[in-house]
């Protein structure tokens, strides 16, 4: 995957239309683009930023069913989530790890409430299942979860669930359709739809954000899938449209791993605002979340409200021993849900907004997918690509393969103790490197276990154009200590530089905005 490679499949296709042009490089779009390209369909996917730069390198990593869902009563998006959390730990092996959760009890009701409710989700998920749930006595529990407060602890329940690398997981998928003939390219904003005679739109005009150069790109069918942003796309094709999507905040603490000790993720299904709140392990780290604030604006770059930051807090020490205070915030990041906006004279809380996706498609024939969950990726792809492919008249004995598809770097057997196991396939050919130029396994800093070939690796392979790139996304050191990623940014700025071909004030700029930006993850001191 090769950004000059991209440009240049542009290139040659010049006036030719496109079988489809996807908007938007998360996992919806990249999960479209997989679904199209797979199919044999001529695919090109444009990305105005980084992959994944949206919501989609900033979900809880988990890969679930929706237990919070279950309670709601949402039956048949609860069965779609287990299937497709099935799906994903099959195809995406290396990448989607069991996790197990454990519910502690506090009232003496909790434990035969919520033991059915777990077996009622073993039972949905079926053969697809990654574990059977259980009863936990209390000193189960305090055995799995050895600094969880436990005045007043009655038991658990314990079930399991999947948790993943959402962006690592999103580059595979970019890689998977790249391998079948799709074409993805990122830094590539979309400016404006092309519409035939008759007002029906025959492809989008877009800029490549890093040469400025404008691309005229028909196609016989275009797809918004740009998250909150959708009804940006949308009003460029009916400037009158109702609003499709409120966006909603989730905002999440990292914390050291000593403040979790054992395996086990911590589920509180009802916090002091009727919210569930997760603590669970990731890369070491603990990851506590999360929010749901509504906004009336979207950015590629939220930040955390400091009310939503205390919650977290405050909320996550009624339940640990250990009690985490702002400077024990390794990273705090902030995701933009797009959810269903209320109809007019509606009054939603954003809690009771289905999670279910949108597909709808415009007069003109722009087809917009909305909502849903990164689970759920596969089936949101396979739906539109179903929908678009009627919309533009492609072969429509072309079936979707993405059951079956495996994402690349696909294992049958992972070793979670190798620290390159999330690159999966890739990572013996990473290994050849390093034993060819061991200056290459060199750490990049103490408290990160990341190495000078993963850099090499993504700028090479996985389309990495920036700092920001590498250390937020490729790698997720900006998600797992902000200040040491901010300590990283002039290495990687110069390793960038020398394999991209810039000059020393491209360097000084990106460790400046690289800079700039981690600020925003980390918190002061109060
Ligand atoms: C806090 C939080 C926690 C979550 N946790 C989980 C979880 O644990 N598990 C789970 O399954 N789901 C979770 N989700 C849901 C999941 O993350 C989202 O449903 C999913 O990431 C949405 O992906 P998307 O591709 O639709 O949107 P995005 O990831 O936002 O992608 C849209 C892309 O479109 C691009 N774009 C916009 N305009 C243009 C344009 N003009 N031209 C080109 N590109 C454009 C943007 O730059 C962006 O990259 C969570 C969500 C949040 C907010």
């Amino acid at each position: 995957m090769k950004r000059q490679r991209m440009l240049k499949a542009i290139r040659d296709q010049g006036e030719k239309p496109w079988d489809i042009i996807i908007i938007g490089g998360g996992a919806t779009g990249l999960g479209t683009a997989l679904d199209a390209a797979s199919r044999g369909y001529r695919t090109l996917l444009c990305e105005q930023s980084d992959f994944t730069k949206g919501t989609s390198s900033r979900c809880t990593k988990l890969v679930h069913g929706g237990v919070r869902y279950l309670a709601q009563g949402d039956i048949s998006l609860v069965l779609e989530l287990l299937h497709e959390r099935g799906l994903m730990a099959k195809n995406a092996s290396h990448l989607v790890k069991k996790q197990s959760f454990i519910i502690p009890n506090y009232d003496w009701w909790d434990r035969p409430f919520y033991t059915v409710g777990m077996k009622v989700y073993d039972m949905m998920a079926g053969k697809l299942g990654l574990g059977p749930s259980q009863s936990l006595s209390s000193a189960e529990v305090q055995k799995a979860i050895p600094n969880l407060k436990t005045e007043g602890l009655c038991g658990g329940v314990i079930y399991y669930d999947g948790q993943f690398d959402d962006s690592r997981l999103a580059i595979n998928i970019a890689q998977t359709c790249a391998e079948h003939g799709g074409v993805l390219v990122n830094y590539m904003c979309v400016t404006g739809l092309l519409n035939n005679r008759d007002g029906s739109i025959s492809g989008v005009e877009a800029v490549d954000q890093e040469s400025n150069t404008p691309y005229s790109l028909q196609a016989k069918c275009v797809v918004n899938a740009t998250g909150v942003f959708v009804d940006d796309i949308i009003k460029m094709d009916e400037p009158d449209a109702p609003r499709l999507v409120q966006p909603s905040q989730g905002v999440h603490l990292v914390l050291d791993k000593k403040f979790l000790k054992g395996d086990s993720a911590i589920m509180i299904p009802k916090t002091s605002d009727g919210r569930v709140l997760f603590a669970v392990p990731w890369r070491e780290r603990v990851v506590v979340g999360t929010t749901d604030t509504p906004l009336d604006d979207c950015v590629l770059e939220p930040q955390a409200l400091g009310e939503e930051i205390e919650f977290l807090l405050s909320t996550v020490k009624k339940y640990l021993t250990r009690k985490p205070t702002r400077k024990d915030v390794l990273s705090v990041f902030a995701g933009l849900r797009p959810l269903a906006a209320p109809k007019e004279g509606e009054n939603t809380s954003t809690k009771k907004i289905s999670r279910s996706h949108h597909l709808q498609v415009s007069l003109s024939g722009l087809v917009t997918i909305s909502g849903g969950k990164w689970t759920t990726y596969r089936k949101m792809a396979q739906d539109t690509v179903d929908k678009a492919a009627i919309v533009g008249g492609l072969d429509d004995t072309a079936q979707c393969r993405t059951m079956d598809l495996p994402i690349h770097g696909w294992l049958a057997n992972v070793n979670y103790n190798d620290p390159l196991y999330y690159y999966g396939s890739d990572a013996g050919f990473m290994r050849d490197i390093v034993s060819d130029h061991p200056e290459l396994g060199k750490k990049l800093h103490h408290r990160l276990p990341y190495t000078l070939i993963e850099v090499i690796w993504s700028v090479r392979y996985e389309m990495a154009r920036t700092v920001e790139d590498i250390l937020a996304r490729r790698q997720r050191a900006l998600f797992l200590d902000a200040r040491a990623a901010i300590e990283m940014a002039p290495e990687i700025a110069s390793i960038l530089a020398r394999e991209l071909a810039r000059d020393e004030a491209w360097q000084k700029n990106q460790v400046e905005e690289f800079t700039a930006l981690a600020k925003g993850y980390y918190l002061e001191d109060d």
